[in-house]
């Protein structure tokens, strides 16, 4: 399986123009690369421009959406459902990102519902996890983990846990500059790995085009998150040819 590159554009860029180069940019430096999977996961409004810029045919960037709801339609203000995202070539979604759970209160139980409505429409859900610096420091690290895998899987069938991609991102290696060391990421795979063996299994946390080889290969990640680093798409393709070179 291709190493997965995913970019969580979060609520970036502010105009349009900005998200065209940045795609640009990417599309441009992405050419000639073969052996990475990329998903870019721009805001909800700019996924119907993404046809503009890659026809089906050349479309070796796969689309993602950072959030979807869990009803399929309905009164729900402001909320944008699996089934919706499908219209504009959405293939992933992430769920359960830490900045969600921290700022917009999404519990393990809306990650949990989120998560069956995705896959019932065949949208791969990348599940976020990981432990803030106090829990680490109070080592508490793996309970946490496991507490948020074990209940945003809650009465999914093993055939429907087999189509969903697990993020590791400890909270307080995101957007710090502060990366968690490959080493203690490699202990912490393991650990996840009891958990879900077959899965792709990404690491995420102040990635650049430095360190970023180092999770899959000493690490065993099988791919990346990367936030900051993927708005900048010199940095973010930088990341990418390191990945597919090593
Ligand atoms: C993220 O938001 O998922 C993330 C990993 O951000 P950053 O790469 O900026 O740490």
């Amino acid at each position: 399986m291709k190493p997965l590159i995913v970019a969580n554009w979060k609520c970036n860029p502010t105009t349009l123009d900005e998200a065209r180069e940045i795609l640009n940019g990417v599309k441009e430096g992405m050419r000639d690369i073969e052996k990475v999977e990329v998903i870019i996961c721009p805001p909800f409004l700019y996924l119907p421009y993404w046809v503009e810029f890659f026809t089906k045919k050349e479309q070796k960037i796969k689309l993602g959406a950072q959030d979807c709801f869990w009803a399929e339609n309905g009164a729900f203000t402001g909320e944008i459902s699996p089934k919706q995202l499908l219209n504009f070539g959405c293939e992933y979604v992430i769920i359960g990102h830490s900045e969600r759970r921290k700022y917009l209160g999404e519990t393990d139980e809306m990650i949990n519902k989120k998560i069956k409505s995705a896959l019932k429409v065949k949208l791969k859900p990348i599940l976020c996890i990981g432990e803030t610096e106090d829990e680490k420091k109070q080592g508490k690290t793996f309970k946490i983990l496991k507490n948020q895998i074990q209940k945003a899987l809650i009465n999914l069938s093993t055939y429907q846990i087999a189509n969903l991609i697990l993020a590791y991102e400890p909270l307080w290696a995101i957007g710090t500059g502060k990366p968690c060391q490959s080493s203690e990421a490699k202990k912490t795979l393991l650990f996840l790995r009891k958990f879900l063996k077959k899965n792709q299994i990404l690491y995420g946390g102040s990635v650049n085009s430095k360190n970023a080889v180092n999770y899959l290969n000493e690490a065993g990640f099988d791919g990346l998150l990367v936030g900051g680093a993927s708005l900048n798409p010199k940095e973010f393709v930088k990341i990418v040819k390191n990945v597919s070179r090593s």
